[in-house]
């Protein structure tokens, strides 16, 4: 007697949410990896301080300048960014095969230069996500409301935001994040419908 096995594998994915700061990508990577068990938040290296709350190997993994150049250069980044001045932030390889490993999806949380350059790595097996602000003054606003920054820091930030819209062009998919619910719906939808295709044609 013969048994006719059908194995699902899951494809070896990249998920990159992304976005000017201000633009609410946190809050979607958040409610996303507790909604969906088969994605895996993958932790980024970095050496901004640790903000009150957050955990060490949780968030992130917080390193010295030093540690961090030493990560750098023995090769264990796929991506790294100075996305502020003096805090650096990178993708670490070996986060990819662990989630990998676990047959998740990875998904990241970056900016949008650590976007393209995901996206050059890992051309399709990457579906990067850019969530835009209704509109510039949106955008300006939430920044502000956040209440965290000096007036020139968040001058700055600002700025910096408004030149990453432009980025919008580059990515997979663009979601509007007005209502919050709809865009998290939205969002939702397109990484359903990109791991359907994978399925149908995997990569690996
Ligand atoms: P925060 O300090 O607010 O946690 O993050 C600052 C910015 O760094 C956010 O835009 C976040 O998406 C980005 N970021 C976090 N991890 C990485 C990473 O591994 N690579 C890159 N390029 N950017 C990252």
């Amino acid at each position: 007697m013969s048994h006719d096995f059908h194995v699902v594998v899951p494809p070896k994915k990249i998920i990159v949410i992304t976005a000017p700061s201000g633009a609410g990508k946190s809050t979607i990577v958040r409610k996303l990896i507790k909604q969906r068990i088969d994605l895996a938040f993958s932790i980024s290296l970095t050496t901004r301080e640790r903000r009150e709350g957050e955990m060490d190997g949780k968030d992130y993994y917080f390193v010295t300048h030093n540690e961090f150049q030493q990560r750098v250069q023995r090769g264990d980044l796929v991506e790294h960014e100075e996305v502020y001045p003096g805090q650096h932030y990178g993708t670490l390889r070996s986060e990819i095969e662990r989630i990998w490993s676990q047959r998740k999806i990875a998904l990241f949380d970056m900016d949008v230069k650590g976007a393209e350059n995901i996206k050059k790595a890992y051309g399709n097996d990457a579906l990067v996500i850019f969530i835009a602000p209704p509109d510039k003054e949106t955008l300006a606003r939430r920044l502000e409301n956040r209440n965290t920054e000096s007036k020139d820091s968040l001058k700055k930030r600002i700025k910096k935001a408004e030149q990453e819209l432009s980025y919008r062009d580059k990515a997979d998919k663009v979601v509007v994040n007005d209502d919050f619910d709809i865009a998290f719906m939205n969002v939702k939808n397109v990484i359903t419908n990109f791991l359907k295709k994978a399925e149908a044609h995997p990569a690996h």
